[in-house]
């Protein structure tokens, strides 16, 4: 089989561009006893591969430069020396912007791929994005029913998640996303009590609106003047949960520090950082909640697909500049 994969020439400075990457073949030979080849058929566009291609220290080191670029995707295994992997076996995992791998299923989780509507929910609902959402509401934002849950990017991959999940767990949601159609959605498909357009609104003044006895979970996706302005509307024992802050990552500029911080002190309120790989090996208690929800319609999957390796920089500039509808993904097959 003839494949690609792109490799990560240069670190980007602020947007990635095309340049950036190189897109170069495969070059697999016959497979040796234990292995099995895969055909990746999508691959995870993620916020965090912008911090990967940095030399910033984070929870895994920096992509080489060379390196294939590091992604989660899912594929279908063609060719297998693996009675454990047999050929039609769908496995999700690590697989790099690559339209195949050869591997021995270290690292790869096999998955039913009959019992889900579209094979893109390994990637979205029951994968990295869905345990995100999970764990972050759940076991940091130890969210319980009745309270008031306010979420950044809201339209967006966790953020859509969150906003269901805290709606099916019985608080009053309020998201935040930017422009008219995407408020609408998250009002309207996803059920949000209340929306704030950040980018027509004053975010400060439509949080005390909206939460008159403050948030007692604010999930921040975004970082930067949002996170600060939640800050100032904690109520009392709020929690924090930092998932990510994507209005930093294309920075060339330090970031700018939080002004609001100290009500972290009034509030007695906890602020607390989290990464989804801490809890893959809880993915299938994950999966047994959110399951039901599934089939009761409330939680639903948006997927924003962008085909073709090479397309995969415009479909990462998509995503952090807030042009996806949905969890992005890269279509290869
Ligand atoms: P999304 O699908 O939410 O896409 C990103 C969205 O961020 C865009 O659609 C855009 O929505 C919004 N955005 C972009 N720039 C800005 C900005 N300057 N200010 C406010 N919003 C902005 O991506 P994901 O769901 O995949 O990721 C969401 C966040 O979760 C990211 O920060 C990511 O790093 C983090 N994450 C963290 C994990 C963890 O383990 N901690 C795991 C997975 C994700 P809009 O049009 O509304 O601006």
């Amino acid at each position: 089989m003839l494949a690609s994969a792109l490799h990560l020439v240069v670190r980007p400075v602020g947007e990635p561009k095309d340049s950036d990457f190189e897109l170069r073949p495969i070059a697999h030979g016959a497979l040796v006893d234990e292995q099995a080849r895969v055909r990746v058929h999508y691959v995870s566009v993620d916020p965090a591969m912008r911090i990967w291609m940095t030399e910033q220290k984070s929870y895994w080191p920096p992509v080489a430069l060379d390196e294939i670029m590091r992604a989660g995707g899912i594929g279908e295994v063609i060719e297998s020396k693996n009675a454990r992997l047999p050929v039609g076996t769908w496995v999700s995992g690590m697989t790099g912007v690559a339209e195949a791998l050869v591997t021995d299923g270290r690292g790869l989780r096999t998955f039913d791929v009959s019992a889900l509507p579209d094979p893109t929910y390994a990637l979205h609902i029951f994968g990295a994005t869905g345990l995100t959402a999970y764990f972050g509401l759940k076991e940091i934002g130890m969210v319980k029913a009745g309270e008031t849950v306010v979420v950044s990017a809201a339209a967006g991959a966790v953020g859509s998640t969150v906003v269901q999940l805290a709606k099916a767990w019985g608080c009053r949601v309020i998201g935040i996303a930017g422009g008219p159609d995407k408020c609408a959605y998250v009002h309207q498909n996803l059920g949000a009590d209340e929306v704030i357009d950040y980018k027509n609104e004053n975010v400060a003044e439509a949080l005390s609106r909206h939460c008159p006895r403050g948030i007692d979970v604010y999930f921040d996706n975004v970082g930067g003047q949002i996170l600060d302005a939640a800050l100032r509307h904690l109520g009392l024992r709020a929690r924090v949960v930092v998932c990510g802050g994507i209005s930093e990552y294309n920075a060339t500029v330090d970031a700018q520090g939080l002004k609001n911080y100290l009500s972290l002190i009034s509030a007695r309120a906890r602020m607390e950082g989290f990464v989804v790989i801490d809890y893959l090996h809880r993915i299938e208690e994950a999966i047994a909640a959110m399951a039901p929800l599934l089939r009761s319609g409330q939680l639903k999957s948006k997927i924003d697909v962008v085909s073709g390796i090479a397309n995969f920089p415009e479909a990462l500039r998509r995503l952090l500049a807030g042009r996806n509808q949905g969890k992005q993904v890269l279509k290869l097959v």
